[in-house]
């Protein structure tokens, strides 16, 4: 089983500029070097606080915004060595879906023109073959054709998401990324999104990178996890690995947040993370972690530790059994 997407040691850095002269001060290094692959067909999740990189990381899988550093392979080929063409038509097997469904649909575009746009700006089909994809896109998710003549503001943020899903589906894509795309959402909609999210992977053959800040959302949706803590992955697994043997003391942190009732963590003692997370612009040295994990030893401010075992990786001096 080939991966369709594998990403090599990524980087992504944005300069801090100072004074008048905008002198670069230093970087934010919002995701430091991450490894891993997306195989065909699954979902994998990135999950972890806000800052810790996951959007970053999603977007540079996109291409909307290139790495600062390692590569991102897609079918094999790295995308650094396509031409502009190739790019281009690579690109339109990746499509993304927002958070905020209202700030990713242009106001002032009707739903069908909406739709049709990616088709159209390919070139892909023929002005009837656009409008038949369109209509049978918007029962595809749930909306029906006389939705066409809309605007977006007609319509409920839930049926908003899947005009967002429609809309990235529109190019027959075989991975999306969903940067937390129920969120933004009332709790009632959200399992209707995701159970529409999932019904498309079985129809289409679709592979998603799934993005959210806590390990609950992703539960159901998710063959696999990864948590990310400051630009880093600390631990990816299946995700009921995950869950019952949580191995990294901030996984088992973001499992205690959760009130889902979890009989493998009942007896197990709560993990609280206290303080902030750190400044990406300055991570604390050794394990990234150390300045809030409550069995912080010397070596963790001494050595990083780096992501090691077979299906279930997990970068920590004492992982946790
Ligand atoms: Fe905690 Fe040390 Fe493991 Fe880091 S390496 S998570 S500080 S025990
Ligand atoms: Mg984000």
């Amino acid at each position: 089983n080939e991966p369709l997407l594998e990403i090599k040691n990524l980087k992504k850095y944005y300069p801090i500029k100072k004074g008048v002269l905008s002198k670069t001060v230093g970087h934010v290094k919002a995701v430091d070097g991450l490894d891993f692959s997306i195989y065909p067909g699954e979902t994998i999740s990135l999950v972890g606080e806000s800052g810790c990189g996951k959007s970053t990381t999603g977007r540079a899988i996109v291409k909307l915004d290139p790495p600062t550093e390692g590569s991102v392979l897609f079918e094999g080929k790295d995308m650094a060595d396509l031409s502009k063409g190739e790019l281009r038509k690579i690109r339109t097997q990746m499509q993304i879906i927002f958070q905020d469904p209202y700030s990713s649909l242009n106001p002032r575009k009707r739903i069908g023109d909406l739709l049709a746009e990616p088709l159209l700006a390919h070139k892909l089909a023929s002005k009837e073959e656009v409008s038949k994809k369109v209509d049978q896109m918007l029962e595809t998710v749930g909306l029906t054709k006389f939705h066409k003549g809309r605007y977006p503001h007609e319509f409920s943020g839930g049926q908003r998401q899947r005009i967002g899903i429609a809309r990235a589906l529109m190019l027959n894509p075989k991975l999306i990324v969903c940067d937390e795309p129920v969120s933004a959402l009332d709790v009632s909609i959200q399992a209707q999104v995701l159970n529409l999210l999932k019904d498309l992977q079985k129809e289409f053959n679709l592979t998603y990178l799934f993005i959210a800040h806590g390990l609950g959302a992703v539960k159901y949706i998710s063959d696999r996890i990864a948590v990310m803590y400051l630009g880093k992955i600390v631990e990816l697994g299946k995700t009921a690995d995950i869950f019952s043997k949580p191995k990294h003391p901030y996984t088992q942190a973001l499992l205690s947040a959760y009130p889902i009732p979890n009989p493998h963590l009942r007896n197990r003692e709560r993990i609280v993370v206290e303080g902030d997370v750190p400044s990406p612009a300055n991570p604390p040295k050794g394990c990234r972690f150390h300045t809030r994990c409550p069995f912080a030893a010397s070596i963790c401010k001494e050595k990083e530790p780096v992501l090691s075992g077979d299906s279930h990786t997990v970068a920590c001096h004492f992982p946790l059994s």
